[in-house]
């Protein structure tokens, strides 16, 4: 396989970072270099926002709503037109299997043009007249200027879109700083945001550390808001450093989330959904469902049927179109799965299938981890509080509603959670009140572009996707109109 080369993209040119220095992402695979990146840092990143900034001011803000749902549009025939490099990249790049990454193009392809479809939709209100005949009153809703966006390596090129479509679509220009370990996808955006048409200086993605390209975005005096996506550690970092100017953040965080199976769930369906929603990319999802929280009536059946599931899944090179999960991305991530595994067993828990890495040839030289549950598990334990961020689950057992409830809460996140069950009057009630930002009942992983996503807690705050987005992705501005001349006399002058 031929190694690729990336380089910056700043003001609408490719270029070398300043410093001249390079790095290599790793297919997680075989451990082959799949690109060698420009490894930006703090000069070009400062070239990037005076880049962003001066597109806000001249260029972008003459273009209409509907040239920009153009440019989008375009953007998005040319992420479906090249859905098979992209995938493949990012199927190297990250270790996510090709029907996964395929599905994430796609994904991205809605929502970019679910945003194409918004440009013309953002307005502001005309205030009902409180003094009828004196003043008229309304609001314009503004972009917030240059954004910048922070991408984890989970789910590269969709985080990347995520981070830039919508921003664009609201008026604003972005400087993207993809996670260093997977940036390939987010560079080969960058190349189709330029093959689109889109003016010089609108979107620059910088890669580089998050130390040094990603704190120095978060402190910029120049950035007016920064939407992260990545661990809650980081996140608390990012809200500090964005105090330098006030800048508003946007925080997708990390997760911990619980499925509650009961008793009265169709057993099949429970455990296939609890399968997708704990072993998909590998675990490696904020939103994987980590906590199985099940009652203890179905509990050995479900732990018996979901270990067969679980030990069915196909695993290997991520390019295998029949592969399911492929490695994790990285050796560190590997290494960390293994610790949360031998903690679990040091805890007390029963490691009933998994704990190991496959032993096929073809996953000898890749970070591959074999899924992994743990059942005896107790709530306060380690493995069921931590996000391990890997292929390892927890069964916990519950006896009735209230408890499962409590438990299901009682997590320092709240991004997602979800429930198996036919009793619908249940499911309304958990629905309500479960702390995440998303619940799920009878399925797992549904996000689309035009609903809200975001967390409570630690899972931080913020909504991507759909109308709440551009509540944080714009500002609004009072305008004051008297209709008089008069000018009141409350200075008696
Ligand atoms: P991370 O927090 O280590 O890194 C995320 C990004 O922040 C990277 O680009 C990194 O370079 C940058 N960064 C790191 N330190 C920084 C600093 N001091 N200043 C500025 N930027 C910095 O997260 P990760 O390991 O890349 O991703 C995994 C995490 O992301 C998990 O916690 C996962 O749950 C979370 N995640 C959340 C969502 C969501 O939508 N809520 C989606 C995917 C992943």
């Amino acid at each position: 396989m031929q190694v690729r080369k990336f380089q910056l993209f700043i003001d609408g040119k490719f270029v070398d970072s300043q410093s001249g220095m390079t790095f290599e992402s790793i297919n997680p695979h075989d451990q082959s270099t799949v690109g060698i990146i420009s490894k930006g840092d703090i000069v070009d990143l400062n070239a990037a926002v005076a880049a962003a900034r001066a597109a806000y001011d001249g260029r972008w803000s003459r273009v209409t709503p509907g040239e920009k749902a153009r440019l989008l549009n375009r953007l998005a025939d040319l992420l479906e037109a090249n859905t098979d490099d992209l995938s493949r990249l990012e199927s190297m790049d990250n270790g996510m299997p090709l029907a996964l990454s395929a599905f994430s193009v796609a994904d991205a392809v809605n929502v970019i043009r679910y945003w194409a479809g918004m440009t013309s939709k953002i307005h502001g209100l005309t205030s009902t007249a409180m003094r009828p005949g004196e003043f008229h009153g309304y609001s314009l809703r503004e972009p917030v200027g240059v954004v910048g966006g922070i991408t984890p390596w989970n789910a590269p090129l969709m985080m990347a879109v995520w981070k830039t479509a919508p921003a664009l679509a609201c008026g604003n220009t972005v400087v993207l700083k993809p996670a260093s370990l997977t940036p390939c996808t987010a560079l080969a955006l960058a190349n189709l945001y330029a093959q689109a048409g889109f003016p010089e200086g609108t979107v620059n993605v910088v890669p580089g550390s998050g130390e040094a390209v990603g704190s120095a975005l978060a402190e910029h005096m120049d950035v007016d808001k920064i939407a992260i996506t990545g661990d809650h550690v980081t996140g608390r970092r990012i809200v500090e450093m964005s105090a330098s100017n006030l800048k508003t953040v946007t925080l997708e965080l990390g997760g911990k989330s619980p499925h509650i199976i009961f008793e009265d769930a169709d057993l099949d369906t429970a455990v296939g959904h609890a399968l997708i929603g704990l072993f998909t990319n590998s675990g490696q999802a904020c939103v994987a469902g980590t906590r199985l929280l099940v009652h203890e009536a179905i509990h050995d059946r479900f732990v018996e049927r979901f270990i067969q599931g679980a030990e069915q899944i196909p695993i290997g090179n991520p390019l295998d179109p029949s592969t399911r999960m492929g490695p994790l991305a990285s050796a560190s991530q590997l290494r960390k799965v293994q610790e949360y595994v031998e903690v679990g067993k040091q805890e007390g828990a029963i490691l009933c299938t998994g704990g190991h890495r496959p032993t096929a040839p073809e996953c000898a030289n890749g970070f591959y981890f074999a899924p992994t549950l743990f059942t005896g598990v107790d709530n306060r334990m380690r493995i069921a509080q931590e996000e391990i961020f890997g292929p390892v689950g927890v069964v916990i057992k519950f006896r009735d509603d209230e408890q499962a409830l409590c438990m299901a809460n009682d997590v320092i996140y709240g991004l997602a959670a979800g429930l198996q069950t036919k009793d619908l009057k249940r499911a309304h009630r958990f629905a309500s009140r479960l702390q995440a930002g998303t619940v799920w009942i009878n399925t797992w992983h549904m996000v689309e572009a035009n609903t809200p996503f975001g967390g409570y807690k630690l899972s931080g705050y913020g909504r991507e996707n759909g109308f709440a987005m551009i509540e944080h992705l714009t500002r609004l501005k009072q305008v004051w109109v008297d209709l008089n001349d008069s000018v009141g006399d409350l200075l008696g002058a």
